[in-house]
């Protein structure tokens, strides 16, 4: 079918033989491609039980039907495999160029299973594959080791790396590639290294077709046009998601002291005007007209880097109670250099100050590191610790919040602020209904990206117990990470307001296919009903217990800010998990039924059936 390469390649590192195989129609038709054709490899590749760090578990890295065409932002691949640190679904998006440079090489997705005695990295160049050496390379920064290898390819070469954090098995782990892109959560950069696969390298020379190239010019000059006319262009050009800080702090949504406020009182010296004022660059990702990346220069520590974006300026910002732009510049450039994805780092560095805090960690067990909030050497010694997984402490936060946790004990577990064992990101929901059901059923854990709903609290009223709240998430849950199956950004819908009447045409121009846009949102619905199954398939155990609120939000009021004095009972989260459960045809557990599995065409999958 056009837009697909309809082939995979399957490096097995064990045996070092690679192989290339045909992707069957029937998954193309009933998963898209990208993150619904990782899940439907996942659940059906990697058995049951499986070691996220043995070689049983596998990392899918999968293309859409969009991805490296000429459609504004067609520039995204889903990283896919069991989460080192919940043992369930692990997904992570990247943009950059490296989804088109695997489709112009001739393939849709790389699997990668197997263990490596020695580290290699993998070079892809059009149909020549080869498992190289990586003794070099093994050690080094993940930004170190992909200007190592442009240097030894070619610049032009689109590269995928780890750093000492994947090496080390640190539990949240990052995948990176073209200076500041990550396939941030997850700790898939973990299952890389535990398979001492230090990077992948993809260079190809061809295109990928398109069934009909007239209308799909049409369609591509039109929405680049729409994405350029848009009113808000401008400012997400110039701010990209830091214009996010100012708005988050206004209304008591940002992360504080481990998420215990929604504002922090120096947030100003972190808005969008002064990130802009060290912006060396605008960058985007392949085929972009809306660059969010920003090219940023540190005088004091002389570093330069992409970012910060948002979600790392409040996990590495107000919610360790950090102030200092260029300080956060720095703690941004030690996680992407060690690998480290900044969401869960943050947050489990919060974890840490909020233990030392409350008489937790004292000196002895920091060896004598004050971890005082706001404290910059705290950070970035943390962040170094735990990349290199140094001492008790830094092995001890390598494994995430909830793993650290439950070592600590104490009650420590009250104050690791994360769902399904991942770490929440950078929205503050003592008072945001909607945004904390959509963290407490997201796929992967506590992540924003399958559905921002703290815009609809705002809008709708923010401690509000409504149906339309819980419609709206689960609307969100499938539009959202319908982007990632066809391999493009997002952002030009959410932030540029380009409609998805777009997509839909795009995705007929290049397939040749007509789907409604209903078609393809029962698409995603499959997608995330199967990983929901596969959740249930590796813990037994798996209910409505997993998709509880983390106690700080329902028991403990925000201590400053808008939302200051406020938290939402724990019965309002009950009745709006009980109407999405019902909503979604799953049972009171929040186990999909048999008629549901089956109305989805996944009766075959389950192994309940
Ligand atoms: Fe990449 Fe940002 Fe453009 Fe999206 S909006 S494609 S993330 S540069």
């Amino acid at each position: 079918m056009s837009g697909y390469v309809g082939k995979l390649l399957r490096v097995d590192l064990t045996t070092g033989r690679m192989t290339t195989e045909p992707i069957p129609a029937a998954v193309i038709r009933d998963y898209l491609g990208g993150r619904g054709l990782g899940a439907f490899l996942l659940f059906t590749e990697v058995p049951a039980g499986a070691d996220p760090l043995g070689p049983e578990n596998k990392v899918f890295f999968s293309t859409g039907p969009l991805s490296g065409t000429l459609f504004p932002g067609a520039c995204k691949m889903d990283v896919a495999a069991k989460s080192p640190l919940n043992s369930g679904y692990g997904s992570s998006s990247i943009g950059g160029k490296l989804a088109a440079e695997l489709k112009f090489a001739g393939f849709d997705a790389i699997v990668v299973e197997g263990m490596s005695r020695e580290p290699v990295y993998l070079l892809v160049q059009d149909d020549h594959v080869e498992l190289r050496d990586a003794g070099h390379l093994w050690g080094r920064g993940a930004m170190t080791t992909e200007q190592m290898l442009k240097e030894e390819l070619g610049e032009e070469m689109q590269i995928a790396t780890i750093g000492p954090a994947g090496e080390n098995l640190v539990r949240y782990a990052c995948i990176h590639h073209d200076v500041g892109r990550q396939a941030g959560r997850c700790g898939i950069g973990a299952v890389m290294g535990s398979k001492r696969l230090k990077a992948i390298a993809v260079y190809g020379t061809g295109s990928v077709s398109v069934a009909d190239p007239a209308a799909f010019l049409e369609v591509s000059r039109q929405a680049f046009q729409a994405v350029k006319s848009a009113e808000t262009h401008e400012q997400w050009v110039r701010e990209g998601t830091t214009k996010t800080t100012e708005w988050v702090n206004g209304t008591g949504t940002l992360p504080t002291y481990n998420f215990q406020a929604g504002a922090f009182e120096q947030a100003p010296s972190l808005y969008a005007d002064v990130a802009r004022s060290y912006v060396v660059s605008d960058k985007g990702c392949y085929c972009c007209p809306s660059p969010c990346g920003k090219y940023t220069y540190a005088p004091r520590y002389d570093l330069h880097i992409e970012g910060p974006d948002y979600e790392t300026v409040g996990m590495l910002g107000p919610n360790v109670g950090l102030d200092d732009w260029q300080a956060l510049v720095k703690a941004n450039w030690l996680c992407d250099e060690l690998g480290l994805d900044t969401i869960s780092a943050g947050a489990t560095i919060s974890w840490a100050m909020e233990c030392q805090a409350k008489g937790l960690l004292d000196a002895s067990l920091t060896d004598g590191l004050d971890l005082s909030w706001g404290s910059a050497e705290a950070i970035w010694t943390l962040l170094e610790r735990i990349g290199h997984r140094d001492g008790w402490l830094g092995n001890l936060l390598a494994e995430g919040s909830k793993r650290a946790a439950e070592e600590l004990g104490q009650g420590s577990i009250a104050w690791a602020i994360q769902h399904k064992g991942m770490e929440q990101s950078a929205y503050e929901t003592h008072s945001a209904t909607a945004m904390l059901l959509s963290y407490m059923t997201c796929d992967i854990g506590g992540h924003h990206g399958r559905a921002w709903a703290i815009w609809n609290d705002i809008s709708m009223g923010r401690d509000k117990v409504s149906p339309e709240k819980v419609d709206k998430v689960i609307e969100l849950q499938h539009i959202r990470p319908l982007f990632d199956c066809l391999g493009c950004c997002r952002f030009l819908w959410v932030e540029l307001r380009l409609s998805f009447d777009q997509y839909v045409a795009a995705l007929q121009a290049v397939t040749g296919v007509k789907r409604s846009y209903e078609d393809l949102m029962h698409i995603s619905e499959r997608a995330w009903n199967l990983t929901r199954l596969y959740w249930m398939r590796e813990i037994p155990e798996f209910g409505a217990a997993f998709d509880a609120p983390p106690p700080r939000f329902v028991s403990e009021p925000a201590t400053y800010g808008p939302t200051a004095g406020v938290f939402t009972p724990r019965a309002s989260m009950e009745i709006m998990l009980a109407d999405y459960y019902q909503k979604r045809g799953w049972d009171a557990n929040g186990l999909p039924t048999h008629q549901t599995l089956d109305r989805l065409g996944l009766l075959e999958l389950s192994p309940w059936r």
